[in-house]
């Protein structure tokens, strides 16, 4: 199950590919949004590993951080999205340290959070298809680059993107890829 120690190793691994990608994730969404997905992620996740510098005494403690941090700290579509993902978490581990199941909860807050579904080009097509590979025990660094490219072509149907219409086609979703990084991040921390 998860540790405060291994939820923190994932959370910071996940900040450092955020630090490194910022400029990438802003590219992105200057193409179908407003550019700033990248330094919004960049500010919150070092906000994030700076609040967590002070080690907090459970799971439960580490997540509601993390949501409080995001919330206050991100802004945009995204900020109150993942905050919502963390908090869903924080929640669940009362009774559950199985991190599939605290992702699952995540999802399911940030669909009736945000209101989208799969293929309408946002965050949640990521989850919703390596949610049950972290269930499965199958997450891997191959589907997670192909559940991130799968959301090139499709059309935008909610958020900044959806204003694109057609034109929103054939540019990866920003949010998408920067959730592609946290799994990315579980992945090399799972023990
Ligand atoms: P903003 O669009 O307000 O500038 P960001 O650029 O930080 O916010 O985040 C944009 C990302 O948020 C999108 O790429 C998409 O993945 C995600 N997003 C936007 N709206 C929704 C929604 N309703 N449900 C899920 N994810 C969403
Ligand atoms: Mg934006
Ligand atoms: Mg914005």
């Amino acid at each position: 199950g998860l540790t405060v120690n291994n939820l923190i190793d994932w959370i910071n691994n996940f900040s450092a590919k955020i630090e490194q990608n910022k400029q990438y994730l802003s590219d992105l969404d200057t193409a179908i949004g407003d550019g700033d997905h990248g330094f919004n992620m960049s500010r919150g996740m070092k906000a994030v590993s700076q609040k967590l510098s002070t080690k907090p005494e459970t799971i439960t403690d580490v997540f509601k951080q993390i949501a409080m941090t995001l919330i206050s700290t991100v802004g945009g579509a995204s900020g109150p999205l993942y905050g919502t993902a963390f908090l869903e978490m924080a929640k669940k581990s009362a009774t559950s340290d199985d991190i599939g199941e605290l992702l699952e909860a995540a999802l399911t807050g940030i669909k009736k959070r945000g209101g989208a579904e799969p293929r309408d080009k946002t965050m949640v097509d990521v989850w919703s298809v390596l949610v049950p590979e972290v269930k499965a025990h199958n997450l891997t660094r191959e589907k997670i680059d192909s559940a991130v490219a799968a959301t090139k072509d499709l059309v935008a149907k909610k958020g900044r993107a959806s204003y694109l219409g057609e034109r929103s086609k054939g540019h990866i979703d920003p949010g998408s890829q920067s959730s592609g990084y946290l799994f990315e991040a579980l992945l090399e921390t799972e023990g």
